[in-house]
């Protein structure tokens, strides 16, 4: 394996902190529960997306880009990060956003504003079609792009993640602790790809959870298979002999309630619930989402009260301001 000598640009502050929920693990007489908090990685408000970056960054400069071009919705956490990491790296970013262009800014559109990207709006149909002409334009302008996938989801972004599995790994080593379960939330799957390389890398013997945030089986049947892709392109380009198959990669399914981005009765419970038995806030989208199924896994007796669950925060509270209304 050769990921100290992979090109990375830093931007994370990390380790990331590990710590006890307790007083919510009493509330629910459940499991022991930790919390590793990946909305703290630091570089403007934080999240999962910086880790994938920090090596998406390094392959960008390495090929001499002098912009960074990706796309997600208007309250992308990963367009965030991404026009932060550019910023701090002296680059351009152009930010295709779905939608139009809302009145008011709020949450993470309005980061990208503070932060400088270039943004501009589509149809989310015609998104293709608009990354290949803003790429055509560019270069025709001498510019040099560096393209990055929905998510920063590809085999370079998802080293981010195996990185992430040994800091981790490292941390329970550390504190004498052992994890029975881990549980996050998944979309574009980058995180879960590295996450799963990370463990048979790592040698972690628990049981991994992606809880799909927007898909519902068998609706998807193949996001398993594409995790597993993430996975073994990343093992080819930090050059680990591991390969993952898609019976590897566990997905919960059944929580995605009234579609992507939409907010229900679950995440509003969650976010308060955690907020108020550990002052930590989550986000509406991604780990409101998630951690209210891990509350239902629990209360449903998936997990023994003998066991420890680590729940992986990976960020978006700046879209909570996005969504004042829903969660009033
Ligand atoms: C992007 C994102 C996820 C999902 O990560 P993927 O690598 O896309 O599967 C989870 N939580 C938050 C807050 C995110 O922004």
């Amino acid at each position: 394996m050769q990921i100290d000598s992979l090109p990375r640009f830093s931007l994370a502050h990390l380790p990331t902190p590990v710590e006890e929920l307790k007083t919510l693990s009493r509330r629910l007489a459940g499991p022991e529960l930790l919390i590793k908090r990946d909305d703290q990685t630091g570089l403007a408000l934080g999240g999962n997306k910086t880790r994938k970056l920090e090596f998406l960054l390094g392959e960008a400069i390495a090929k001499g880009a002098d912009t960074l071009v990706t796309l997600g919705a208007a309250q992308s956490n990963h367009c965030r990060q991404t026009a932060a990491a550019a910023a701090k790296a002296g680059l351009n970013c152009e930010l295709i956003l779905n939608g139009k262009k809302p009145e008011v800014a709020n949450g993470n559109l309005l980061l990208d504003e503070i932060l400088g990207a270039n943004l501009h709006w589509i149809e989310r149909s015609q998104r293709a079609a608009k990354l290949a002409e803003l790429d055509a334009q560019l270069r025709g302008q001498g510019r040099k792009p560096y393209l990055i996938p929905v998510g920063g989801s590809n085999g370079v972004g998802a080293t981010g993640y195996v990185v992430a599995m040994l800091e981790l790994m490292e941390q329970l080593r550390m504190s004498g602790r052992r994890v029975d379960h881990i549980l996050f939330g998944t979309s574009s799957g980058g995180t879960q790809a590295g996450i799963v390389l990370g463990a048979r890398v790592a040698g972690f013997t628990g049981k991994l959870h992606g809880l799909s945030i927007d898909k519902n089986d068998p609706e998807h049947f193949e996001y398993e298979a594409e995790v597993a892709q993430i996975a073994n392109d990343c093992a080819a380009y930090i050059g680990s002999p591991v390969r993952v198959t898609r019976d590897e990669v566990k997905v919960v399914y059944g929580y995605k309630g009234e579609g992507y981005g939409v907010v229900g009765d679950l995440e509003r419970d969650a976010i308060r619930l955690l907020a108020r038995s550990e002052g930590i806030v989550l986000d509406p989208v991604y780990a409101g989402r998630a951690f209210g199924g891990l509350v239902d896994l629990i209360r449903r007796g998936v997990f023994k009260p003998s066991e420890t669950v680590l729940f992986w925060h990976t960020g978006g509270a700046p879209a909570l301001f996005a969504y004042a209304k829903e969660l009033a």
